[in-house]
């Protein structure tokens, strides 16, 4: 892998070069250029089976045909009016997330970032207006909330808080699972926590249960606002819609992204009623809340409500942390962490880089968000047959 620009040739014969993108990330040299469900096919036709599936974004699998039919009817009949008027994608969309959830008061983004910061935002307007200007905003080590200036503030990333320095000042870090270190942090300025149910890019760290009630009871102790980033966790991935619901706990605001949208950009803030105060000309972007992103998230929604769809999700989630144990235990492996269809498998040793090329030439697509450890994010509909294909092939690797 490289940043140094590459060409391909594709069929009809067409030469596309990489040398005029930004080179933001280094990337292996393969082009993709169509997906079908559980896999992705590059311009020679190799075949992969995608358990990254877009960064956890494709809930539905590659170009599923709900997503497809209704993006194509929603650009054949409205794509944008602008959000000065109403449309009725986001309407829909709108009841449909509160109906799913304890949230009252929904706004629409485009990435995880862009909701996370509104959220960063709602949170400091309720500080200024019912809490005496309390603005700072607890959130953990090793966290990830996006990359804008105030999201990487509030990441807990090694390094992110010199990288484009100044940062934006009152994100105090805590520890996950450590709740006299929240305490610890709380003060006259604290205006709320923040956390991922499940921190997916430290490497698929759970929140515990009893940590989130704890949370919770804390927050209320101290009039703070409970915040979680489900942009990873929401929408299915960790076997309930969202995964505050595994708690039992109900938090004041919440953030939506990549499955939302079944691939198409689209992010969602959450609110309750009594926390929800922003007014007129405090929130917006021209493109939030679109009728073509928002169709899409209609689609996506639709699905996974539908009756079954996160029972069958589970089941294949299930077999999959099995057979991930199972390989553990043979390969002499460590633990296999996550819920549903967020999983991770901790190799012992910083062996996972690698692990990820050598997959990727034998057709299995996976991720490393630690070198330590792999992620496996596949398709919420993915079968029980592929997942028995991809963990195969992951043998092989891993044993080879
Ligand atoms: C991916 C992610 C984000 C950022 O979302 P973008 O769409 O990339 O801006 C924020 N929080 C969490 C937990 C994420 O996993």
């Amino acid at each position: 892998m490289s940043c140094d620009p590459v060409s391909f040739t594709l069929h009809p014969p067409e030469r596309l070069s990489t040398a005029s993108l930004m080179p933001i990330t280094s990337r292996p040299e393969i082009l993709f250029t169509r997906g079908e469900g559980a896999w992705l096919f590059d311009q020679s036709e190799k075949r992969y089976l995608d358990w990254v599936q877009g960064w956890a974004v494709n809930c539905l699998g590659h170009a599923p045909a709900a997503i497809a039919e209704a993006v194509a009817r929603q650009a054949a009949t409205l794509i944008n009016p602008s959000p000065a008027f109403y449309n009725a994608p986001a309407l829909e969309l709108a009841g449909l997330l509160t109906d799913l959830s304890c949230f009252d008061h929904v706004f629409f983004g485009n990435s995880g970032a862009e909701a996370n910061e509104g959220a960063i935002k709602l949170a400091r307007k309720w500080g200024r207006v019912h809490k005496d200007g309390a603005h700072e905003i607890i959130t953990f080590v090793n966290a990830f909330h996006g990359r804008t200036l105030a999201t990487m503030s509030a990441s807990g990333k090694p390094g992110w808080d010199s990288m484009f320095a100044p940062q934006v000042p009152g994100f105090p870090k805590a520890r996950l699972n450590d709740i006299a270190s929240v305490e610890a942090l709380v003060g006259p300025a604290t205006v709320a926590v923040m956390l991922e149910p499940v921190l997916g890019e430290a490497g698929v760290l759970p929140a515990d249960d009893d940590f989130m009630m704890a949370l919770r009871a804390l927050c209320d102790r101290h009039g703070l606002l409970m915040i979680v980033d489900e942009v990873q966790t929401g929408c299915g991935r960790t076997g309930t819609m969202f995964a505050y619901q595994h708690s039992g706990v109900e938090p004041d605001i919440m953030t939506l992204g990549k499955g939302l949208g079944g691939g198409v950009p689209l992010s969602a803030l959450l609110a309750k009623r009594q926390v929800s105060c922003f007014e007129p000309g405090d929130q917006g972007g021209t493109f939030c809340g679109n009728p073509l992103c928002c169709a899409a998230g209609v689609a996506a929604m639709r699905s996974l409500a539908a009756p079954g769809f996160l029972e069958g999700m589970r089941s294949v989630g299930l077999s999959l942390a099995d057979g991930l144990r199972a390989l553990s235990r043979d390969l002499g492996l460590g633990d296999v962490r996550g819920r549903g269809m967020l999983l991770a498998l901790e190799l012992g040793s910083d062996t996972a880089p690698g692990v990820v090329e050598r997959a990727r030439d034998a057709g299995l697509l996976i991720n490393a968000p630690r070198p330590h450890c792999l992620r496996f994010m596949p398709a919420l509909n993915t079968t029980a047959a592929e997942v028995a294909e991809g963990l195969g092939l992951l043998r092989a690797v891993l044993a080879g």
